[in-house]
């Protein structure tokens, strides 16, 4: 078979040697004869698992001792919701900045427990999609908490500043863009993640809190989206999603393997410049995002005529270029270039192109 590389925003790629490791060790795991899916979470060889998933996490995004790591199911959505039940105590509102899709689907789900404070972050500059600076942000006196997304998936919008708000408290859906770059966690009270885009197979979310945000839950909130149950049980309050936390284990040592997040977040910029000029040099492609909010991670791009969009996606398939459409709202294609894919798929990527471009335009 000759060499995919797959573009999905996720489920997305995983990095190779991931995979082999995994499919070496499937069926006999530590010599014990069945696979790590078929033990029980709280056998000795899945606890030593867990905890160094979550130390090597906590290395590489260098988290603070005063910050809990909880490996939890449900997905980003389920934070949509566990957040304003786990942070709100008595307050009835919270700031929820909208700079596109998901965090406009936080708000909606938000909605539920509290009143937002909406904050609208979405414009244009030079009719291109951009987000204004946190620093024109107004934020309420008595909210509970600062709701954004750093990396808008499906626009392909970013905001490239860490927060800054003060004593208030931040909360980021990192969902496609964590382990990418740097962070400075104190400036955050929550963050969180799917696992599905940049650490692993769908069905685990990461949810990193500040010691001092827990115990403040309704009591009405299911236990099994409770901060403190989950960080009292060391996220075994139930069964946990074993395969997937193994796996992500198995990408967090490769990515200490690689160098870390400093030199992902080096690769991960090479990779953005090579696309987006690509983009940039021609009549053919466009990208309609203003430079200041490019997201590095999920590149969308349009083609000048939007009848060859078909044919751009088969032969890109047939070329082993796979899961470029990009999503109905925004159309066109989209290349998620997450930390798991190599400057060579980005180079193939380029290479396709530049030839479609050739022979169509
Ligand atoms: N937030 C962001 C930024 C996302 O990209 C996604 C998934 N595409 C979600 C939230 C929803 O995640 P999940 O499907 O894990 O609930």
């Amino acid at each position: 078979m000759s060499q995919v590389f797959n573009f999905s925003s996720g489920p997305a790629m995983l990095p190779a040697e991931v995979l082999r490791r995994a499919e070496q060790e499937l069926r006999n795991w530590q010599g014990l004869g069945t696979s790590v899916m078929e033990i029980s979470h709280r056998s000795k060889e899945f606890i030593q698992v867990a905890q160094e998933a979550e130390k090597d996490f906590r290395d590489l995004l260098k988290i603070p001792s005063n910050y809990k790591v909880l490996f939890c199911h449900g997905g980003a959505r389920a934070q949509f919701a566990a957040i304003p039940m786990n942070l709100l105590g008595s307050q009835t509102t919270a700031d929820y900045v909208d700079g596109g899709y998901w965090a406009h689907s936080a708000i909606n789900e938000a909605k539920k427990y509290c009143t937002p404070n909406v904050i609208e972050a979405k414009t244009t500059v030079d009719g291109l999609r951009a987000i204004t600076p946190m620093s024109s942000w107004v934020l309420s006196d008595n909210a509970a908490y600062v709701h954004y997304c750093p990396n808008e998936t499906i626009d392909g919008v970013a905001i490239n500043e860490e927060p800054d708000f003060g004593d208030k408290v931040a909360v980021a859906d990192l969902s496609s863009t964590i382990l990418s770059t740097p962070l400075d966690i104190q400036r955050y009270g929550v963050i969180y993640a799917g696992a599905q885009k940049n650490i692993g197979p769908a069905g685990l979310t990461l949810v990193v809190v500040r010691e001092d945000l827990l115990g403040k839950a309704k009591k009405e909130l299911p236990s099994i989206l409770d901060y403190q149950v989950l960080s009292d049980n060391e996220s075994m309050f139930n069964t946990p999603p074993t395969f997937a936390w193994y796996l992500s284990g198995l990408v967090f040592k490769w990515l200490k393997e690689q160098g870390g997040v400093a030199e992902l977040d080096k690769r991960n910029q090479a990779k953005a410049d090579l696309l987006y000029g690509t983009i940039d040099k021609s009549d053919f492609y466009r990208n309609e995002v203003a430079t200041a909010n490019r997201s590095r991670m999920n590149v969308p791009f349009l083609l000048a005529d939007s009848a060859l969009d078909k044919v751009f996606l088969e032969e890109s398939f047939a070329a082993g270029l796979h899961a470029l459409k990009g999503h109905r709202v925004v159309g066109g294609m989209r290349a998620s270039i997450y930390n798991a894919m190599p400057l060579e798929g980005v180079q193939a990527l380029t290479d396709f192109m530049l030839d479609f471009e050739r022979r169509h335009g």
